[in-house]
């Protein structure tokens, strides 16, 4: 057994990219530090809709926490959902036991980073999840992967077995990274991935729908770069749809402003809201649940209590909120780790400051957009910027060797490797009610 005495006792909620790096920059330092996630895997959430689309499998994004830490001598990591906080009493409440009241469910720290991320949210709508699931985990890209697939299949059946062959259609809503990366991939998928080895439908033919609520997708880039991506995404096959507010969805249909459509599946790609950790700190928070948290990322009246990533409120110096980005993360972790550390050695702490390395998102093939400064990219330059930076900050050597791989074959073969329906497809019959979507037989 370690002997972890008169060491302080730093706990971290949450083994997502600010939980990692604020632990890794505690790692063999003179801390005990224990990590605390629900998963015992880090997922590499830029690359999730790769999974959700077919391109990659789960363990290639995905790699376990601890075998992420496990040469960092002061450093447990634990499996367990953080349900609740004592802060007077320096406690974090772990769901080990939930019969139990006693303080055997409770872990006590010096210092508390919390780190445990946000979801999506569908703004008072939660019942539409299961009709129009969003991409935050593994879980829900399998989910989205399983639906894709499943709207394929089950129309070649019902055109062997009826001769119905009627539209498919893809609805993604939400303009932002998320849904463009999803959008174009799903388009990919239809347009090429499949269109062989499908026999009596036409995959190319499946209609997919991007609806943006605002005037233009992917407000948080430069004007230019959002209409260049919107142009690519048309390219492609996509429709987007701008002004276009979904107000209902429905098994089979979603209401876009006053007009029912009807689709075959649809995905949730708007709208984010903080884990509800946020609230039960006792901190104000903003109108998503994100804690306005002081300049040094600290809580107020709780000077040992940070909170960082997608969990924080921070203003930037031109007044808008840090976005909820990986590199934020990272960046606020790298400050609170140093905060620890300074608090040690009785120096002053550090003032959190954002510093803005630039966003890009991809479309598809040779399609992608970037902006890096003052530096604004677009089409294959963009793309194999997007490439090189995502393989770089891919976790594990071996995911990235193996996503270099599947990257290459994908674009050589236009295949998608991980085209596998997982779990009962009958099952999946029940969310997809409306049989009338169906596509254009090719013969
Ligand atoms: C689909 C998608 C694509 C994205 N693409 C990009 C991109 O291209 N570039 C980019 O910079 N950013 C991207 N982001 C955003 C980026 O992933 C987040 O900003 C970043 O993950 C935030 O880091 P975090 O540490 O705050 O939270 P997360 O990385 O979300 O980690 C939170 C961790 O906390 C754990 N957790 C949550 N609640 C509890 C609990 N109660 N108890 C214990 N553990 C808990 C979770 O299991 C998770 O491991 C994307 C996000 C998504 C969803």
């Amino acid at each position: 057994m370690r002997n972890f005495k008169e060491k302080p006792k730093v706990v971290i909620i949450g083994g997502g990219f600010g939980g990692l790096e604020a632990a890794k920059r505690l790692g063999n330092k003179p801390f005990e530090v224990i990590l605390i996630d629900r998963k015992n895997h880090h997922t590499f959430q830029p690359l999730l809709y790769q999974v959700a689309t077919a391109v990659l499998s789960p363990g290639e994004i995905a790699s376990p926490i601890r075998r992420i830490l496990h040469r960092y001598k002061n450093i447990e990591v634990i499996l367990g959902e953080v349900t609740d906080f004592d802060l007077n009493r320096k406690a974090v409440k772990i769901n080990a036991c939930p019969e139990s009241d006693d303080n055997r469910c409770e872990i006590f720290f010096d210092y508390l980073i919390v780190a445990a991320g946000a979801k999506h949210s569908y703004f008072g709508h939660e019942d539409w999840e299961e009709l129009a699931p969003g991409l935050k985990t593994l879980e829900d890209a399998l989910e989205i992967r399983r639906r894709l697939l499943f709207v394929f299949e089950l129309a070649e059946r019902e055109a062997l077995l009826t001769g119905i062959q009627k539209p498919i259609s893809f609805a993604i809503i939400g303009g932002g990274p998320t849904g463009v990366e999803l959008a174009g991939a799903v388009a990919g998928i239809a347009r090429r991935a499949l269109a062989k080895d499908f026999k009596l439908i036409d995959t190319t033919k499946a209609r997919v729908m991007l609806f943006e609520g605002a005037s233009r997708i992917l407000s948080s880039f430069d004007e230019t770069l959002s209409q260049k991506a919107k142009k690519q995404l048309e390219d492609l096959g996509v429709e987007v749809y701008l002004n276009s507010f979904v107000k209902a969805v429905e098994r089979g249909r979603i209401l876009v402003n006053d007009e029912w459509i009807e689709c075959s599946a649809v995905l949730w790609a708007t709208g984010v809201s903080a884990s509800p950790l946020g609230k039960k700190l006792g901190a104000p928070t903003d109108k998503v649940g994100r804690v306005l948290v002081n300049p040094d990322l600290s809580i107020p009246d709780h000077k040992n209590v940070f909170v960082i990533g997608d969990m924080a409120f921070v203003k930037m110096d031109n007044g808008n909120p840090v976005p909820g980005v990986a590199p934020a993360a990272i960046q606020m972790a790298q400050t609170v780790a140093e905060n620890i550390i300074r608090d040690q050695k009785g120096k002053e702490r550090k003032v959190f400051k954002y510093v803005d390395k630039g966003s890009m998102a991809t479309i598809g093939r040779n399609k992608a957009i970037a902006e890096i400064g003052r530096i604004k990219l677009s089409g294959l330059i963009a793309w194999l910027t997007w490439l090189f930076v995502h393989l770089i900050f891919l976790i594990g050597f071996r995911n990235k060797v193996s996503v270099m791989i599947e990257w290459i074959w994908a674009y050589f073969t236009r295949e998608r490797s991980a085209r596998l329906i997982t779990g009962d497809a009958e099952e999946l019959l029940k969310t997809f009610a409306s049989r009338q979507n169906l596509p254009t037989a090719k013969r």
